[in-house]
């Protein structure tokens, strides 16, 4: 078998460096653990930025996914599939919404939301042609279609991409006055991240997403929820508006929904928004195919014992509190909720990329973002010793930079 050194000279010659990972080539996965090509084990505290919810190749969904492929794997929505009833009504009932829409990628779920938000703007609220707009939130990840880059903040993502799509109102995360500022008689949406996960796992203040979901039924405004990273289990409940008990009127979820295994995603939303849309006016040839509904259908079926929710609550309470523990030993500040943090390293002491590049080489596994922030994301069914063992990582990585 090729190095990890020749792999990755390989890789940086033929593929276009929109990435910048860690040299760590990764061969085989169980659980929470990832093996390189070289045999040398890792912590996955990661989880493919939440989409391993419940770890690499967990039997559930292994299982569900080779008795599909053995079975049938794609019939396009042309046909229906024995898979896709189960799905829909499924997924249906763990969000308690009436419909849904499936799709692949996140950023393809985003922008279905925004579509449909669009119409239902045109067709229920009665918004003048072409004048709808949807408010959004700085320091937004939503996904990196020409759309979606159109309203981000960062520079990185959206600079000479242009020319960007209309439609969109830029407003402060965490601030209803921002939004209500920003409300006219066109505006048919608010999307919003429950916790900002790219930006560096941002908690809005408690009651934001209470006052964001009052605003939107007083104004007859759709409260889109992009749960894509947030959301099935992550934060200690389904979804992170669960906290506040809130219910928007979308939600938009990807990444655990495929299990790690293939790209799932959808949005769910009652019949009088949904309902919109109609044969011929959205879809994916890909979307809602029977391997991903099968996979879904074992994602489902797990998260709806409520165990998953309970024990990322449960390590949660153990990450924050030994991270916390850290605060002024190099670590500046941890936010998060669940079984997910993000940690501002002190500047003085070393950039994000550093203290990940310090953990790789303790067979810990973080990536950063922005700068000095590191973000931990283990599997839902990372053990807690292993936990702990990781956050004594973080500590004596921190203690020798
Ligand atoms: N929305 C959120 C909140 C995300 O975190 C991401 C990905 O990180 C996306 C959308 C885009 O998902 P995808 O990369 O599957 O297109």
């Amino acid at each position: 078998m090729a190095t990890s050194a020749e792999l990755i000279e390989v890789s940086e010659r033929r593929s276009a460096h929109n990435y910048h990972p860690l040299p760590v080539v990764i061969h085989e996965a169980h659980g929470a653990w990832v093996t390189d090509v070289e045999g040398k084990r890792y912590l996955d505290c990661l989880a493919g930025y939440s989409s391993l919810n419940f770890g690499h190749g967990h039997p559930k969904i292994i299982e569900a996914a080779q008795e599909q492929l053995q079975r049938l794997t794609l019939t396009s929505r042309a046909f229906y599939h024995d898979q896709f009833a189960q799905f829909c009504a499924g997924l249906g009932d763990l969000t308690g919404k009436d419909m849904i829409l499936p799709m692949n990628t996140g950023a393809e779920a985003v922008e279905t939301a925004i579509k449909v938000a669009r119409k239902w703007g045109y067709q229920v609220k009665g918004v003048e042609p072409d004048q709808a707009n949807i408010i959004v939130m700085d320091g937004n990840f939503h996904g990196r279609t020409t759309t979606i880059i159109s309203f981000s903040t960062d520079p990185e993502a959206r600079e000479d991409f242009g020319p960007y799509t209309p439609g969109f109102r830029i407003v402060r995360y965490g601030s209803i006055e921002a939004i209500k500022a920003a409300v006219d008689a066109n505006t048919v949406a608010v999307l919003v991240e429950p916790i900002q996960g790219e930006a560096g796992v941002l908690v809005p203040e408690d009651g934001y997403l209470s006052e964001v979901r009052a605003l939107c039924s007083a104004r007859g405004l759709l409260m889109i929820a992009d749960e894509i990273q947030s959301g099935l289990g992550r934060t200690g409940h389904t979804f992170a508006c669960d906290h506040e008990g809130v219910v928007p009127d979308v939600y938009v979820l990807g990444k655990a929904l495929g299990g790690g295994v293939v790209p799932v995603s959808a949005i769910a939303a009652n019949r009088d928004v949904l309902g919109v849309i109609q044969p011929g006016q959205h879809g994916s040839t890909f979307g809602g195919n029977p391997l991903a509904c099968a996979v879904g259908n074992a994602v489902i079926e797990m998260l709806s014992t409520g165990e998953f929710q309970a024990r990322a609550a449960k390590l949660g309470e153990v990450l924050h509190t030994r991270l916390r523990e850290l605060v002024g030993k190099g670590i500046v500040e941890v936010r998060g909720r669940g079984l997910w943090a993000g940690v501002d390293i002190d500047p003085e002491l070393a950039t994000g990329r550093e203290v990940s590049k310090a953990l790789l080489a303790r067979s810990v596994l973080v990536k950063d973002t922005h700068g000095s922030t590191i973000r931990l994301a283990p599997p839902i069914v990372v053990s807690e010793d292993d936990l702990i063992w990781a956050i004594g990582q973080l500590a004596d990585a921190l203690y020798e930079l």
